[in-house]
């Protein structure tokens, strides 16, 4: 096979998708040595030109537009059907080999059954599909496989029909296709009122504290940001073999065990505090990051940061503020300074790219959070929750971009950020030189700060040697820049 050629892809080159897939119907029915696909999407054009739906490894077995088979042009990555109307049904029938499927993207085997990985860009190594997070559409999908081997059959949302060796669920949420699930596997279940976590055989007596997390989280979520649980059923999935940390899918969280698993005689504190954090973190990411989405894979910020910011806040109104914000700026400092300082630094919101899975960086989480702290210490907690609010009241169920953030940002508030948007956009730590300017002889807890810039990178700011006073919060480090 032959390798692509990398391509950079350019924020600037941005343009809305040719075609919108309204619904997907999908049905995954797992074999002994491959599966199969069948997906049906509502297509709707919203641009002049050809269908393109992206593929990985897909074998097209049929396709067919409004129930008639229709010319098309099949490529490694691209099925093309250059004659369609502008509103249709497109049924593609592909085989796909999750058995053997070790970039471990999209469906694949774990040592108790099948698990998928989408984001970013796995779900087209399930279907043809317009694969890329601005393409919102809502899901039905039903999960066929051996009975006696994968008794626990999962997708997103509800499970609407059932029986011997398959389970029919929808998802009433609109979704991009990075946040589609589907778990086929022996597992073992703990559950307490909606809320599910399932484990490997033998692992039930570790999953306790997982749950206690997630209870406490969602309890949080409602009583510091007014962010309810909107699914009637809310689950965990927990396999040894997941290779991406924990993953936030709409209502069907999957996880790697350590990030789930702990029991006293085998689990140390920071296991403990670092299972609340995951746990906390997929679970916010049902507002930030799955209600309102990325318009593409730039703003991955969007949701990452504003979620690391939500999940610090969590861990400092849940523990010691204090003690947290001490630990979060000192691995800030020992790998996010070094990334920002060296070759691979970039901006929170990367100009370009040629393969998104390297931007996952301490940069787009740890730094975007701390650019989501800076907007709350600019704004103060009441402000920031009314641009929170007024965030979601415009772009509840859209993709949008980190420029949406801060617009609410600023007109919730009524302080110009327009030039803090910089921010998102230059690479760099800049170094401060900072004097106690507090004269009095009565030392105060918290005195004000003279400070002074002594290197910034290419900020660009309309006065860039401008030399400001802030007062620091309570918190212990802050490097809050007003200019
Ligand atoms: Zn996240």
């Amino acid at each position: 096979m032959k390798e692509p050629q990398p391509r950079a892809i350019h924020l600037k080159d941005y343009a809305p998708p040719a075609f919108r897939v309204e619904t997907v119907d999908l049905d995954v029915d797992i074999r002994e040595d491959h599966a199969l696909v069948r997906a049906k999407l509502e297509i709707r054009r919203n641009a002049a030109g050809p269908l393109v739906l992206d593929g990985d490894e897909l074998e097209l077995v049929s396709v067919a537009l409004n129930g008639k088979p229709v010319p098309y042009k099949v490529t490694e990555d691209k099925l093309t059907v250059a004659e369609v109307p502008d509103s249709f049904t497109l049924e593609t029938v592909s085989r796909i080999v999750p058995q053997k499927n070790t970039k471990l993207e999209g469906l694949y085997a774990t040592k108790h059954g099948f698990v998928t990985q989408c984001e970013a860009e796995g779900f087209r190594r399930i279907t043809w599909f317009v694969d890329r997070p601005d393409v919102m559409a809502r899901y039905t999908t039903t999960v066929r496989a051996d009975p006696k081997k994968y008794p626990v059959l999962l997708s997103n949302g509800n499970l609407i029909a059932s029986g011997e060796g398959w389970a029919k669920f929808e998802d009433p949420f609109p979704k991009p296709s990075y946040l589609f699930a589907l778990v086929a596997a022996n597992l073992e279940l703990l559950r307490e009122g909606n809320l599910s976590i399932y484990v490997e055989p033998g692992n039930l007596d570790q999953a306790g504290w997982a749950m206690d997390c997630l209870k406490r989280a969602i309890a949080w979520d409602e009583k510091r940001f007014g962010l309810k649980l909107d699914l009637e059923e809310y689950k965990i999935v927990a396999v040894g073999d997941f290779n991406s940390g924990a993953m936030e899918n709409k209502g069907l969280n999957i996880f790697n065990t350590r990030y789930v698993l702990a029991r006293a005689d085998t689990a140390t504190d920071v296991d403990y505090l670092n299972i609340d954090r995951v746990v906390a973190h997929e679970y916010f990411h049902n507002w930030t990051g799955n209600r309102v989405t990325c318009r593409d894979w730039f703003q991955l910020s969007l949701k990452e940061g504003l979620t690391v910011f939500r999940d610090q806040e969590y861990g400092a109104d849940t523990y010691s503020r204090a003690v947290t914000r001490i630990q979060e700026v000192r691995s800030l400092r020992a790998n996010q300074f070094p990334e920002d300082a060296g070759p691979m630094k970039h901006p929170v919101r990367p100009q370009s790219y040629q393969e998104i899975r390297n931007f996952y960086t301490m940069t787009v989480y740890e730094k975007g959070a701390e650019v989501v702290r800076m907007q709350h210490t600019l704004l103060g907690e009441e402000k920031f929750q009314a641009g929170m609010r007024l965030y979601f009241e415009r772009h509840d169920g859209q993709a949008v971009t980190c420029d949406d953030f801060v617009q609410a940002m600023q007109d919730a508030s009524g302080i110009d950020l327009q030039q803090f948007k910089r921010w998102y956009d230059v690479a760099g730590t800049p170094v401060l030189s900072c004097i106690a300017c507090t004269k009095s002889s009565v030392v105060t807890a918290w005195p004000s700060w003279r400070l002074k810039y002594r290197r910034i990178p290419a900020w660009n700011f309309s006065s860039p040697s401008s030399v400001c006073c802030m007062r620091t919060t309570s918190a212990p480090f802050s490097y809050t820049v007003m200019v």
